[in-house]
C-alpha cells in the first residue's frame, strides 16, 4: 500500500501478472516499478464453509480447478474455470486479478456477479467490500483507490433450489477468449420464475446484468416461449462492441444464442 502510495501511477501493482505483464510486453502500460503482491502473505486462503466460498486474492484458476471442495460446492464455477485459457496461464493466473483486470470478456465476472460475489478490499480508509459487478469502471479499469489492494472474494451460498448455468461462444474451442457469453441463476417455484439473475459478456463494453432479460423471465411460467422472449429482450437492449474479432451485429445475435443455451442448461439442472 505504501508503495502504491509512494509511486502513484508509475506503479502498477501484478499477482499473477497474466494481465499486467502482456500489457507491458505490448507497450500499453509503462510502469517505472512493478509491486509484487504475489509476495505478500496471507492472500492464499480457499474455504468452503457451508457451501459459501472464500478465495484469498492469491488464490490461482488452478488451485480452484483442483479444489473437490469447489467442485462439490459450486460445480458451475469449477467447470468455468477449466475454461479459462490454459493450464499454464491459470497456474499464474487469479480470480481476484481476473476480476481486477476489468476485461471486457472475463468469464467469471459475469458467474460471480449473478452469484452476488463481492471482492473485498483493504486500503488506508479501512476495508470495505464491493460487489464484483462494480469493479469494473471500464475496460481494464478497476475502481480500486490508489493504496488500496483487494485481499479476497465471497461467494454466498446458492440457496437451495436455485438453478446456475453459464454458456459461451469461442471461435476455437480450445484457448479462446468468449464473443458473447451468458451467466443466469433462476429460482423457480411451480415452473414460475421468482427470481431471475442475467450477466451477459458481449452485450456492451463489459460483462454486466441485462435488467431486460431478468425483467421478461421474472414472474413468467419459463415455457419455450418466455425464453426465447428473455433472449429477445436481450438482444433488443444489448449495445456490443465492434472490433476485429467480431461485428456489433454479430455479436447482438450471439448474446441471444449463449442465453438461449444456458436458460435451457438451467431448466435442465
Ligand atoms: C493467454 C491468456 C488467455 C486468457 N483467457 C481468458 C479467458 O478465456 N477467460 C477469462 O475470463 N480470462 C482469460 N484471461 C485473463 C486471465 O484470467 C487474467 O489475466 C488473470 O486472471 C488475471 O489475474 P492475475 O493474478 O494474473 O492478475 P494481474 O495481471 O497480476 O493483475 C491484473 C490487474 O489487477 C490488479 N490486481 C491484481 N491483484 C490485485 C490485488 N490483490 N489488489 C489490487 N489490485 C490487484 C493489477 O494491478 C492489475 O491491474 C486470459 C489471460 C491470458 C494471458
Amino acid at each position: 500500500m505504501r508503495l502504491s502510495r509512494d509511486y502513484g501511477p508509475e506503479a502498477v501493482a501484478k499477482m499473477g501478472g497474466c494481465t499486467v505483464m502482456v500489457a507491458v510486453r505490448r507497450g500499453l502500460l509503462r510502469p517505472k516499478v512493478v509491486i509484487g503482491l504475489h509476495c505478500l502473505p496471507g492472500l492464499d486462503g480457499l474455504r468452503v464453509t457451508d457451501g459459501s466460498l472464500f478465495v484469498g486474492a492469491g488464490v490461482t484458476l488452478r488451485a480452484l480447478e483442483r479444489s473437490t471442495e469447489v467442485a462439490s460446492a459450486l460445480p458451475v464455477l469449477w467447470r468455468t474455470v477449466r475454461t479459462v485459457a490454459s493450464p499454464l496461464v491459470r497456474n499464474m493466473a487469479t480470480l481476484v486479478g481476473n476480476v481486477t483486470s476489468a476485461l471486457p470478456d472475463s468469464d467469471l465476472v459475469p458467474l460471480l456477479a449473478v452469484l452476488g460475489a463481492t471482492l473485498t478490499v483493504r486500503g488506508p480508509e479501512g476495508e470495505r467490500s464491493l460487489p464484483v459487478g462494480e469493479v469494473s469502471q471500464a475496460p481494464y479499469r478497476h475502481a480500486l483507490a490508489p493504496g488500496e489492494l483487494a485481499t479476497a472474494i465471497a461467494i454466498p451460498a446458492p440457496p437451495p433450489g436455485l438453478r446456475l448455468a453459464y454458456a459461451r461462444f469461442t471461435l476455437r474451442e480450445a484457448f479462446d477468449r468468449p464473443l458473447a457469453a451468458a451467466a443466469v441463476a433462476l429460482r423457480l417455484a411451480d415452473g414460475v420464475c421468482h427470481e431471475a439473475r442475467v450477466a451477459l459478456v458481449g452485450a456492451g463494453p463489459l460483462p454486466a446484468r441485462s435488467g431486460a432479460a431478468e425483467a421478461a423471465l421474472q414472474g413468467q411460467p419459463l415455457t419455450p416461449e418466455a425464453l426465447a422472449r428473455a433472449s429477445e429482450a436481450a438482444m433488443e437492449s444489448a449495445a456490443p462492441p465492434s472490433d476485429y474479432r467480431a461485428s456489433a451485429d454479430y455479436r447482438r445475435h450471439l448474446v441471444g444464442v449463449v442465453l438461449r443455451r444456458a436458460l435451457g442448461e438451467a431448466l435442465a439442472s
